[in-house]
């Protein structure tokens, strides 16, 4: 495990499917990293996945294609997610 730690700066929704209440995101992150992010409603807010777009290398092994890094930081993520109320920020715009 390396020392990277995410913040999280902007989030934007990016599809919403009402219906399975699936709910897609862009995440960018405070040192340019820029993710995907699944998130399911229903029962309550619950992060399905996470994957890092591949616009810059990954800020944890350097890689400049796909890589599994983000997964590790989801519990995280989602923490910051819920503590700054992002969701509920992107969906108001
Ligand atoms: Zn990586």
């Amino acid at each position: 495990m390396s020392s990277y730690k995410p913040s999280i700066v902007d989030l934007k929704k990016a599809g919403i499917n009402e219906k399975d209440g699936l709910y897609e995101f862009t995440m960018n992150l405070a040192d340019g990293t820029a993710c995907r992010v699944f998130y399911q409603r229903n029962p309550e807010w619950k992060l399905m996945n996470v994957s890092r777009l591949q616009k810059t290398p990954c800020p944890v092994c350097r890689k400049d294609y796909i890589c599994k890094c983000m997964d590790q930081y989801e519990g995280e993520l989602n923490r910051q997610m819920q503590d700054d109320q992002w969701i509920e920020k992107a969906l108001a715009e």
